[in-house]
Parts: C-alpha cells; sequence; structure tokens
C-alpha cells in the first residue's frame, strides 16, 4: 500500500483499508489477531505503523522497550507535545480493533491535520505503544508504564514466557532493550488522547455513538486460600469434618451478597478455583479462588474490603478451617482529565453527536497516563460487547465520529 500520493480515497475508506491492513499482521487462521509483545508479527506490525509513518511525512523515533513514535513538528521553538495512541499488541487471537483503534485514528487524524492545516504549532505525536495486554508474559502496561516511570528496566529480570523465553532476550532480540536508545526522560507531554473501543454493551445498549471516560476503576485482586483437611467420603461424619470447599462455597456466597448489599455499583468476581486433592471422593483440605473486585472510587474499595475480609476470616474460623488471603494487585482509580472532558463534550455538542460520560471497568494505558499527565479516554461501541476475540466488531461509521472528534480535539490544542 503506498500512502505516499495524497491520498483521495474517504475518511471512511481509509479506516477500513487500515483496520484490514493492521489486522493482516498475525492474522489468525479464525479472523482473529494474535500480535503478542515482541513476536514476529508484533515486530512486522510495528515496522509497518513505522513505514506508515514516514511515508505520512512524521518523524519516527523508537524509545528503549520498543514504543514507536510518529511526530508531526510543531512551528514554536521549544515547544510541547499532545500525546495519542494506543497499544499494538493483542491478546491470543483477539480482534481487528483492540488496541490497534486507537493507533489507526492517530494516524488517520494526523494525516488529516496536516493535509488540511500544514503544521501545528504544537508537536503532536501518535505511540504505538509496546504492551498493554499481559498475553506473553506476566507484565502489563509495559509500554505505558515506560514513559510515565512507573514501570522499571528491573521488573522483567527473571520474567519468562509460557516456552520459557526470557522477556529481556526476546526484547534484545528485536534491537530494543534497557540503554539501547536512551532517550531522554521525558517532560514534553501536555496530555495524552486514547480512543478505544469501549469493550462493553453499555453504549450500544444506550444507543450512544461515543464515551467520554471519567473514571478508570480501581481493582484489587486476590487469592483467597481456605486450608481444611482431608478425608474419607464416606467414614467422616458431617460434623468433624473441615471441608475446605464447603468453607469455600460460604466464603465466595458471603462475598458476592455483602457486594451487592453494600454499594450498588461495586463489581465483585470469582471467576477461578481450584481444590486439593480435587478427587470425587475425597473431602478436600484446600481450595483456592480468586477474588477480583473494582470500583470507580478508592474509600469504597478500602471500605469493602476491610469489612469483607474481617468477615470472611470469621466464616472460616467457623467451619474450622483457615483462610490465607493475598492480595496481588491493587490499582486505584484513576481520574480522567476534567479540562480534556470538557473540550471533548463541547466538541461532541456542536457537533450533535450522541454520547455519554461513563466510568471505564476495564483497565488501559490511560489509566498509566493519568496519573502521570492530563489524560482522557475516549470510546466507541462495540457490537454486542464482545471483544478479546475474532468477533470484535465497530461500525466504521462510528470508527470515524471518533477519530474526527479527536482531530477537533487535536486542532484545539495543537494549532
Ligand atoms: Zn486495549
Amino acid at each position: 500500500m503506498d500512502m505516499r500520493a495524497k491520498d483521495t480515497s474517504t475518511l471512511y475508506e481509509q479506516i477500513e483499508q487500515l483496520v484490514d491492513w493492521l489486522a493482516e499482521f498475525g492474522k489468525s487462521e479464525n479472523g482473529g489477531v494474535t500480535r503478542l509483545l515482541y513476536s514476529d508479527s508484533w515486530d512486522q506490525a510495528q515496522r509497518a505503523v513505522e513505514k506508515y509513518m514516514n511515508q505520512s511525512g512524521l518523524v519516527t523515533y523508537y524509545d528503549d522497550v520498543g514504543n514507536l513514535y510518529g511526530r508531526l513538528v510543531g512551528s514554536e521553538e521549544n515547544t510541547t507535545t499532545i500525546l495519542t495512541g494506543s497499544h499494538i499488541d493483542t491478546v491470543k487471537d483477539g480482534g481487528k480493533f483492540d488496541g490497534a483503534y486507537g493507533i489507526i485514528a492517530g494516524l488517520l487524524a494526523l494525516r488529516g491535520l496536516y493535509e488540511q492545516y500544514g503544521a501545528p504549532k504544537k508537536n503532536i505525536e501518535v505511540v504505538s505503544l509496546c504492551e498493554e495486554e499481559g498475553s506473553r508474559f506476566p507484565m502489563t502496561y509495559w509500554g505505558s508504564g515506560n514513559i510515565s516511570g512507573a514501570k522499571n528496566p528491573e521488573d522483567i529480570l527473571n520474567i519468562k514466557d509460557s516456552q520459557g523465553v526470557s522477556f529481556e532476550a526476546s526484547m534484545n532480540k528485536l534491537q530494543f532493550g534497557i540503554g539501547k536508545y536512551s532517550l531522554p526522560k521525558r517532560n514534553d507531554l501536555d496530555c495524552f488522547i486514547e480512543l478505544h473501543i469501549e469493550q462493553g454493551v453499555v453504549l450500544e445498549k444506550e444507543k450512544k455513538t461515543i464515551g467520554v471516560v471519567s473514571h478508570i476503576v480501581g481493582q484489587r485482586r486476590y487469592n483467597l486460600t481456605v486450608i481444611g483437611e482431608s478425608n474419607h467420603a464416606g467414614t467422616t461424619p458431617m460434623a468433624w469434618r473441615k471441608d475446605a470447599m464447603y468453607a469455600a462455597a460460604q466464603l465466595i456466597q458471603s462475598l458476592i451478597d455483602r457486594g451487592k448489599e453494600m454499594f450498588s455499583d461495586l463489581v465483585v468476581t470469582v471467576g477461578q478455583i481450584s481444590l486439593e486433592p480435587n478427587i470425587a471422593n475425597v473431602i478436600p483440605k484446600k481450595a483456592t479462588f480468586s477474588v477480583d473486585i473494582r470500583h470507580s472510587k478508592e474509600d469504597v474499595l478500602e471500605r469493602f474490603c476491610d469489612v469483607i475480609f474481617k468477615d470472611l476470616k470469621m466464616i472460616a474460623n467457623k467451619h474450622q478451617t483457615q483462610l490465607e488471603i493475598d492480595n496481588w494487585m491493587n490499582e486505584n482509580p484513576v481520574l480522567m482529565s476534567e479540562q480534556l472532558n470538557s473540550l471533548i463534550q463541547t466538541i461532541l455538542e456542536k457537533k450533535q453527536v450522541p454520547y455519554m460520560k461513563m466510568i471505564s471497568g476495564a483497565g488501559h494505558d490511560s489509566q498509566i497516563f493519568g496519573q502521570y499527565c492530563p489524560t482522557a479516554l475516549i470510546f466507541v461501541p462495540s457490537q454486542n460487547g464482545i471483544s478479546h476475540s475474532p468477533l470484535e466488531f465497530t461500525n466504521t461509521k462510528d470508527l470515524e465520529v471518533g477519530i474526527q472528534v479527536l482531530m477537533e480535539a487535536l486542532y484545539e490544542l495543537a494549532y
């Protein structure tokens, strides 16, 4: 695809072309996309985006970890930068839009702005972030975390993928690595704007084209282990049992019931459970289950977790079992920029786009940027709310509205 000539196709056509073009890198048999961090398909996609950026007249560069930037250079001296973009990596057999849309939106917005208005006053950059999903290595937000300083080189030492390949080796193989590009720490970022598919059904159900995100929810994740005693399923009377599964069932029920009672908008999920010895005629001695708790307010999360874990310990005691609580993830809720959101809402009202303010229940790069610089996250609808699947789909018309809104916001901020 030669992008050098001024594109005479419409924005709508260009979106369709770019979505299909980017989905070719890592295309899976059933029409999905697999672009795991630092894999061949990841590398090919990143290099292809780099080429597209160059052909669009953007100045391109990488950082140490493989984040790719395309800069539309501002005319003012020593100017600051408006950043937009999203992540290039996908889950295994993911969709064409998750992450990719934010990058494509940035590419087309910068191209469109330059063709219409020439150089901006401030720099505008589109970033193709190297990693967000945590699909290959047990590490998420590696791209945005390196820009913001939330991640450090030591974080990946000794991390391996499921094949035993080290994080560092796979990064080095593609000529990335700590100290490789030695860019100075950034202090030029004015703000970050990310366009992303909703990955939920709210916009579709509410018949809105755009979601303006006010908060990204905070998350607490735990592994709970109930320790009882294994024994014969036939010869041990009920009164003398220390049944880890029975206790776990009571704990799970209490956890979810209390969640619903205490806060209507809190979400609690137990998605994973394992038993030991996991044999049909043996009373389980150990039950381990996951707990995922999310809410947009820090104090709600704190209050709920304080109350619930005291309760759960009591319940476990009552069943003569022990409860071990491993809290392995605490992500605080992140507030998006009210100033950027009001700019975006003004644009939406002017264009008479049906929109709503909403909370993001999923994590995004914007939650990392949101702790570092003013950040906005804009959603477009996901058909049937499906994501992380080859069936992921958003109408081109909705994708187009998102890009037009992004273009106007970038114009206001940079021209
Ligand atoms: Zn994503």
